[in-house]
């Protein structure tokens, strides 16, 4: 059945190019005919917007964008496409903080989830035992988070930014400091509801439709459009501990960082509440995003430490309390950081609220805003790395690429995770060890060099095929089709299986260029 499948594929893909110009004035007219016409936009700004996203490198312009009020309107613009005898391809665009174009729809039609705010079952409703909170798929992460709050509760896995979309990140994986405990957040989904490429309105979990559920899971957006998701709750705390201890050694840290994501039952209250780990390299300042956390009169002592050694790790935790138990958690700490090799005089405390903690890099956003250095373009690299290759990855990349080229830019995370909190059955691919760890080498340029940093990332790649490196790319981003099959591996015939199930016109996420490598 394989070489069947690949050759409908190919056929599909490449007349779905082949008619593309002819078939845009005749899509717009019939686009005009539907119910939905009137929120249908092909104002020049919404397209000019609908074009771009947060990477600044790749532009696709669509035909027109969908302003949704309701699942309704995105289940007949899906419809219309399907039963067209010319389908054109769709995109769901949660806030478009992708890199690479992955929102986008060429010559398709780009739906606005966030102009779907609330109402039509696809708001914020906490059940009434606050076990679990109903969130529409467009809504931003912190939202969810001050509507949980609330009542007390919160979500427990997050990512390190809250202005994304359910849907996006669900599409994807959501990963921070909290997932070595918790698992990434579409491990913490009950239930979600999708409307496949063939317009079916389907609610699935592990018991119900389950095949759609563990396909939608990281499933890059290929085989619906999530419009609502459950997501399980507990108590919220009122306030961390926040750590941060610094290392010359890449082996003390990350054998510190192991030590400490051993301890990650859900319900052990010893164990942390998130741990990270990043690099502080030598650009002149400490200036990025994840900067500000060291104090003022600190800060020169930590720069001469990275002038000296040109990498220095910065191990990151935190731990939950609410304020009865400062001394308690204090403690707690203590035990927990005992007989660790950070360099003694560099660690650094700070006490803050819960929800500033969860929502640190939004002060940090404003301020790059302000200096105009937010909407550029941000080559990203993000990886999963077999634990056992960590250390090469550390002498072959951070230490000879990275130093070498001496460009990069922005923050630089490095921190493990663990495998069994993870579902195989869902989209999601990551490496093949019990611990695999995240780099995130998220890249600042200029609108003139950013090829330059996708030289470096490209020989990055590079050198771990050579070194043997198996790595999973994380919000993955290939162009061929070879590129996808080695990435899914074993999963792909799955995967294949699936968008031929529930996306068989190929229609959705076109920007991801699994199906469609012309687009
Ligand atoms: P979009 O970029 O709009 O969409 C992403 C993909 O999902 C597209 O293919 C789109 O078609 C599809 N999609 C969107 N909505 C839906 C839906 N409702 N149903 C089905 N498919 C949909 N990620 C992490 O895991 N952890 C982090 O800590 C983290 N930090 C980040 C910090 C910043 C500053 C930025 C810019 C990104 C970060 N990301 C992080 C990456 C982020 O999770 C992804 O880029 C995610 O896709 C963004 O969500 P979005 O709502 O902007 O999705």
């Amino acid at each position: 059945a394989l070489p069947s499948f690949f050759t409908a594929i190919m056929i599909m893909s490449r007349l779905m190019a082949f008619i593309g110009i002819s078939k845009n004035n005749d899509m717009s007219s019939k686009l005009q005919a539907l119910d939905i016409a009137p929120k249908l936009s092909h104002d020049p700004s919404a397209i000019e917007s609908a074009s771009q996203d947060f990477g600044h490198i790749v532009k696709a312009a669509p035909q027109a964008v969908l302003l949704p009020s309701s699942p309704r309107d995105i289940a007949s613009l899906v419809n219309f496409s399907y039963s067209n005898s010319v389908p054109f391809s769709i995109a769901a665009r949660g806030n478009s903080h992708s890199v690479n174009g992955q929102a986008m729809a060429k010559n398709g039609v780009v739906i606005d989830m966030t102009s779907m705010k609330s109402g039509n079952g696809t708001g914020i409703r906490i059940a009434s035992d606050g076990s679990y909170v109903d969130v529409g798929g467009q809504q931003l992460w912190i939202d969810v988070l001050n509507a949980t709050l609330g009542l007390g509760l919160t979500p427990v896995s997050w990512t390190d930014y809250l202005y994304l979309t359910v849907g996006g990140t669900l599409s994807n994986a959501g990963i921070s400091g909290q997932t070595f405990r918790y698992g990434p957040q579409i491990s913490n989904v009950y239930e979600i509801d999708v409307i496949t490429g063939t317009a079916d309105f389907v609610t699935c979990s592990p018991n119900n439709n389950s095949d759609l559920f563990y396909a939608a899971l990281g499933g890059l957006g290929q085989f619906g459009i999530i419009t609502r998701a459950r997501i399980p709750l507990e108590p919220a705390p009122k306030r961390v501990k926040w750590v941060r201890m610094l290392y010359t050694d890449f082996l003390d840290f990350t054998r510190d960082q192991e030590l400490l994501i051993s301890k990650n039952g859900r319900n052990n209250n010893k164990a942390l509440n998130y741990l990270e780990g990043s690099l502080l390299l030598d650009q002149g300042s400490l200036d990025n995003w994840r900067s500000s956390f060291f104090p003022p009169q600190d800060q020169p002592k930590i720069i001469s430490l990275i002038t000296k050694f040109r990498i220095v790790y910065c191990l990151e935790i935190v731990k939950h309390y609410d304020g009865q138990t400062k001394t308690t958690v204090d403690k707690d700490l203590q035990q927990l950081l005992k007989g660790l090799s950070y360099l003694p005089g560099f660690m650094f405390e700070k006490d803050a609220k819960y929800e500033e903690f969860l929502n640190r890099v939004h002060s940090e956003e404003l301020k790059l805003k302000a200096k105009g250095l937010w909407d550029v373009p941000h080559p990203w690299l993000n990886l999963f790395i077999p634990k056992s290759k960590i250390s090469d990855f550390n002498d072959g990349v951070f230490k000879s690429i990275v130093l070498k080229r001496n460009i990069t830019t922005g923050p630089v995370l490095v921190y493990p995770m663990n495998r069994k909190k993870w579902d195989d059955r869902m989209s999601a691919v990551i490496p093949d060890e019990e611990i695999f760890y995240t780099v995130g080498l998220l890249q600042s340029s200029g609108f003139d060099d950013w090829r330059t940093f996708e030289d470096q990332n490209k020989e990055i790649l590079q050198f771990c095929e050579k070194a043997g490196i198996k790595v999973k790319q994380y919000l993955p981003h290939y162009t061929t089709k070879v590129g996808w099959v080695n990435h899914f591996g074993s999963k792909w015939s799955t995967f294949q299986k699936r968008k031929l199930q529930f996306d068989p016109k190929l229609l959705l996420s076109p920007g991801q260029r699994i199906f469609n490598n012309n687009q």
